[in-house]
């Protein structure tokens, strides 16, 4: 069987246990004579699947019992449209930061629905880095402020998450969910699409607290409404079953290997051996991100010659190494190091880029 190092941004990387424990039982599941997929969302074989996903989530990201957690449909982007639906309109207002690709999409579709304010906006710098919080003029008045805590396309991360000083903080987590612990006296709210970091696309994880939840409009059709999603345990409608099941496999695989002190210790390990390739190339690679918002999870880079790049992207395909070239808005390249790239892979590539580096600087 062949298995390459897939950098890709997402869908992405899963790890090799989840595939394997998935594949073994796709057929006949524990000795029903049926697939999990094929049984009814209601019944107890499903049942307990989802309930173990739900408690794992909150297991490992040490969620607290204000805090719902939902499991919907229409990725990270219906998100974007779900918040302004949920908590704009009847003269309020939000504030979004825009750090890049992904704030700047769920700004856009905020402003369809309401008053939303880009109180931060890094457009005029490319986007290269996080802001201090000193320089975000947030509004008491604003009903929310709506952040992405890793642009997955420009390769910078928030190191840490603002106190907003009173309105509600809503994180998009989609590329850096469940790689960090989180501080949750300053979150009322996160994202997370799952074909990231937790399992194949189509759901997405939502975790909302109960005072933020309250606030949420009532008169919305009933897809739309967290309340629903959260007093049927994201029950309401059929939920899709199967990314549930690869994403709880997925969750017991990170408990099983140390839970979020051994992810980061990996996250870590693997964004070291990347940029140390870069930096240690003395100019042959160049980031443009500033250092201290480096991504731990997508690292951008490009070659100070382009007329270069298309033989490191086929020499890296030769050596098993897959996805790199960068999102087609910024060119380059990309390492997508998210939890389930063994830090093998990221050590496999920093080689590859030295020995490159070496042979064509
Ligand atoms: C991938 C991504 C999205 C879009 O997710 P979809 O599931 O495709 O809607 C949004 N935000 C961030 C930060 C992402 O990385």
């Amino acid at each position: 069987m062949l298995r390459v190092f897939n950098f890709a941004a997402g869908p992405s990387t899963l790890s090799m246990t989840v595939l394997e424990e998935a594949a073994s039982e796709l057929v006949d599941y524990r000795g029903t004579g049926m697939s999990l997929i094929e049984m009814s969302h209601r019944g107890a074989h499903y049942d307990a699947v989802h309930r173990e996903a739900v408690s794992l989530v909150r297991e490992l990201l040490m969620v607290p019992p204000e805090f719902h957690v939902l499991f919907l449909q229409g990725g990270a982007t219906m998100q974007f449209a779900m918040v302004p639906l949920a908590f704009l309109g009847g003269g309020r207002t939000a504030d979004y930061i825009i750090t890049g690709h992904w704030a700047r999409r769920a700004h856009a579709d905020a402003s369809v629905v309401g008053d939303a304010r880009a109180v931060w906006d890094g457009s005029g710098e490319g986007y290269s880095r996080i802001p201090s919080v000193e320089e975000i003029p947030f509004r008491k008045e604003a009903a929310y402020v709506h952040m992405c805590s890793n642009e997955t396309i420009g390769g910078i991360q928030w190191r840490d998450f603002p106190d907003t000083g009173g309105p509600h903080l809503v994180i998009d987590m989609s590329s850096d969910v469940l790689s960090r612990p989180l501080p949750w006296e300053r979150i009322s709210m996160l994202y997370a699409g799952t074909q990231k970091n937790l399992a194949p696309a189509g759901m997405t994880l939502v975790i909302i607290r109960d005072d933020l939840l309250a606030r949420a409009r009532r008169d919305l059709p009933a897809y739309l409404r967290y309340d629903i999603h959260a007093d049927n345990d994201s029950l309401f409608n059929t939920p899709p079953t199967f990314i549930v099941w690869v994403m709880m496999l997925t969750l017991r695989w990170v408990k099983s290997i140390g839970g979020l002190p051994e992810i980061e210790r990996r996250r870590d390990a693997r964004a070291a051996a990347v940029y140390g390739a870069i930096d240690g190339s003395g100019g042959f690679f160049r980031t443009p991100v500033e250092r201290s918002s480096r991504s731990t999870m997508n690292i951008v880079w490009t070659l100070a010659d382009a007329r270069l790049d298309r033989e490191f992207l086929e020499g890296a395909e030769r050596e098993k190494m897959y996805g790199l070239k960068g999102h087609k808005s910024v060119g380059g390249f990309r390492a997508s190091l998210y939890n389930a790239m063994p830090v093998e892979g990221a050590e496999a590539l920093a080689a590859y880029m030295r020995r490159f580096a070496a042979l064509n600087g």
